[in-house]
């Protein structure tokens, strides 16, 4: 299985605006949208704010949940983003852009996210987009593992709760 730039980059920036917890300043955001490739990524205050509507929905695509609840998750998503997706041909090879050039940032933003979202739901697999196990976190996350089966955002969450586990078993047993 292989995750190209969108069902990559595009959905775990989708992760991170869905692990959001207010609205976020522009400046705040353009390191974020830089570490997963946007290059339009100056927002005026009007964008970012338009960008945390929008990561309250990333938001609900993400964790355990039956297969055509996500699906209408990320259609609804789909619907809301409707942006004229064209093939380029800028540096030689097809590829899809996934907004029309000189679309508003945030919209393109919210177009390749929502993309994004529904190449990992098509072609790699819906659970992969997921929710940290550990009780006391719960981020968002893309499951780019070979086999798929992780279940929390980061290591550290992973060793945080086998250490929870392990006190919880020995306090039982003694
Ligand atoms: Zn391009
Ligand atoms: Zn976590």
């Amino acid at each position: 299985m292989h995750f190209d730039n969108y069902g990559g980059e595009a959905a775990r920036l989708a992760a991170e605006l869905a692990n959001l917890t207010g609205p976020p300043a522009p400046d705040d955001l353009e390191p974020l949208l830089a570490a997963h490739g946007i290059v339009r990524r100056r927002l005026t205050a009007a964008q970012a704010e338009d960008l945390w509507a929008w990561s309250r929905s990333l938001a609900v695509c993400f964790g355990r949940q039956g297969l055509e609840e996500r699906c209408e998750a990320v259609n609804s998503l789909l619907a809301e983003a409707s942006s004229a997706p064209r093939i380029s041909l800028h540096d030689g090879r097809p590829h899809l852009h996934y907004s029309a050039p000189g679309s508003d940032a945030a919209a393109h933003i919210r177009a390749v996210t929502a993309a994004g979202l529904a190449y990992v739901v098509c072609s790699a697999a819906p659970e992969r987009l997921g929710r940290c196990a550990r009780a006391t976190c719960g981020l968002a996350f893309v499951d780019t593992s070979r086999n798929g089966r992780r279940t929390y955002c980061s290591v550290r969450c992973a060793n945080n709760d086998a250490v929870a586990r392990h006190r919880a078993r020995s306090g039982r047993q003694g």
